[in-house]
């Protein structure tokens, strides 16, 4: 992806941990990489097609001057979070922020904390198969969209299916949604775990009755493989409930290890039902 870099930008304020940094204040400096599609902009010569450096300028000085913080980690990564929020087009940040003057009693040249930060996308299955079954997807799918760093982009239909599982139980409603968080896969697990909760869910019977289920079906291309997390999905290739909306939004998706897309597995699946 293209980038707009702005290098050491002044400012002073009152970041540290020690009150008399937080009364005197003293001189930092910012720097950032925004990465960004500026190929408009160069075919057109259109600032609008771009991100104004000026702005962006403007907007990290007068956060980083308007707020304290202890530690600088967390000054770049609420404002890191910010930009992404807040500027149209900017896809990945990264920031390094410089302490010349840190009260170290030491002589050094500068100390700095640099963080990278972008929107992954991720792929979410619903399920719920007890009470107002449509009623909890579609609170789920509100209460992902309302989370500040989450965007839903796409949601497919809900469908009907037959348990799964050998346990008797209600037939289950199915879904799939795109979403574009700021998350890392284990911050996007505790949300959705939360919203689970939230709809009043039960851990008793393994694959038994829900009022909801969410799992990570994706997360970018990563592979994560870890007790109590894995991505993608181990059970997504032979589950019809979960590829058959998944085709819906995303048929060309493409599984990271095994390489096959989503449409391809779907038809995997069905011609494998026939005989
Ligand atoms: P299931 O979804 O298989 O019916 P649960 O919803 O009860 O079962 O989930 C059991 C555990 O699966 C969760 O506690 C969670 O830690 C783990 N898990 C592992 N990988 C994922 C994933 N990709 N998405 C959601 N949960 C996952
Ligand atoms: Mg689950």
């Amino acid at each position: 992806m293209d980038r707009i870099y702005i290098k050491r930008l002044e400012f002073f304020a009152k970041h540290g941990v020690f009150q008399e940094e937080n009364v005197l204040g003293q001189k930092f400096l910012i720097s950032a990489v925004l990465h960004t599609d500026i190929r408009e902009a160069g075919k057109t010569d259109d600032l609008t097609k771009s991100i104004h450096y000026g702005d962006v300028s403007h907007m990290m000085k007068e956060y980083l001057e308007s707020h304290t913080f202890a530690l600088l980690e967390r000054a770049v990564e609420t404002l890191a979070e910010k930009m992404l929020l807040e500027i149209p087009g900017l896809q990945e940040v990264e920031l390094e922020m410089e302490k010349p003057w840190a009260p170290i009693g030491l002589h050094l040249e500068t100390v700095s904390v640099a963080v990278r930060r972008k929107w992954h996308r991720a792929y979410i299955a619903l399920g719920s198969n007890m009470g107002q079954r449509e009623g909890y997807m579609q609170m789920a799918v509100d209460e992902i969209g309302a989370i500040r760093g989450c965007e839903v982009e796409k949601v497919s239909s809900f469908v009907r299916t037959a348990p799964y599982g050998g346990v008797e139980q209600e037939d289950f409603l199915n879904g799939c949604m795109q979403i574009r968080t700021l998350f890392t896969p284990r911050e996007l697990l505790e949300a959705l775990q939360a919203i689970e909760q939230k709809a009043g869910r039960e851990r008793k019977i393994h694959w038994g009755p829900r009022t909801l289920d969410l799992d990570i079906i994706f997360y970018d291309r990563e592979v994560i493989e870890e007790e109590d997390l894995q991505i993608p999905h181990v059970e997504m290739a032979k589950r019809d409930f979960v590829l058959l909306p998944l085709r819906e939004i995303a048929p060309w998706l493409r599984h990271p290890i095994t390489g096959k897309s989503v449409g391809e597995m779907a038809e995997e699946l069905t011609q494998h039902y026939v005989m």
